[in-house]
């Protein structure tokens, strides 16, 4: 892409923002990561090992898989992408913020509101007795329970992860606030998300069943690119980072 291509496409993605008074975005999974970082993963073992099936049938599998995995996404900082969509949401350019990521660095990095559609892995809890557990504390409970699986330390039951297992149906509030969002835009925006994955993948469909433009940033062509204002074929952190420069003022 050409200096004068990139001005043209940030450009036109910051007129549609400032154009529409209610600016809904949807992140992907995957918002901030570098290319190719723990894709194998993501796209694979996750899907396997860290389903609902996989928790009730196998747990100390399942934690055995789960706990490194949560640490790492656990331990992740917040990336200048996190840092420039809460700066729009901040200037009132963007209006909600919807994601799939379960790592919550968009509250972390500043973003009011979210609405995370898998919940996040920052915590587990108790499903008998309500308790919930900070995601570090789940090593020393796994380490004592002798066959794997970590376990209220009130009541001793076992413990499931805070967020939305694989085949697990999604938090109904969450999913609801993201179909309200979506029908009050005026401009819809999809960043780094593949919209693979049902139910979410079927949001953008709201927008455009009522001529509302929905535009496309992101690595993954998706099932919407044909009906898209604009699809850009790049990371959306780099467009994310030129539409803060533009649009909002120097903290
Ligand atoms: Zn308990």
């Amino acid at each position: 892409m050409t200096e004068g291509e990139e001005t043209s496409t940030t450009g036109t993605l910051a007129s549609a923002m400032l154009a529409a008074d209610n600016v809904v975005i949807l992140t992907g999974l995957r918002m901030g990561w570098e290319p190719g970082e723990e894709e194998e993963w993501l796209r694979k073992e996750w899907r396997v090992k860290a389903t609902l099936d996989a928790f009730l049938t196998e747990p100390a599998a399942f934690w055995e898989f789960y706990f490194p995995v949560a640490k790492r996404i656990y331990e992740r900082d917040v990336h200048p992408a996190h840092v420039a969509v809460a700066r729009l949401q901040k200037a009132g350019i963007v209006t909600s913020v919807i994601t799939q990521a379960v790592d919550h660095l968009h509250a972390r990095a500043g973003a009011a509101d979210v609405v995370e559609v898998y919940s996040n892995m920052r915590t587990v809890r108790c499903a008998r007795c309500s308790e919930v557990y900070g995601l570090p504390e789940v090593g020393p409970l796994i380490e004592a329970s002798g066959d794997g699986v970590p376990r209220c330390a009130s009541c001793e039951y076992p413990l499931r992860p805070g967020g939305t297992l694989w085949g697990e149906p999604l938090p109904q509030d969450q999913v609801e606030r993201a179909w309200e969002l979506a029908t009050a835009a005026d401009a819809f925006f999809a960043l780094d998300s593949d919209l693979r994955t049902a139910p979410i993948s079927l949001l953008p469909s709201v927008p455009l069943t009522r001529q509302v433009p929905l535009y496309i940033v992101g690595r993954e062509p998706t099932q919407y690119d044909r009906y898209a204002e604009l699809v850009v074929r790049e990371p959306a952190h780099t467009v994310l980072g030129e539409l803060a420069e533009l649009l909002t003022p120097r903290a």
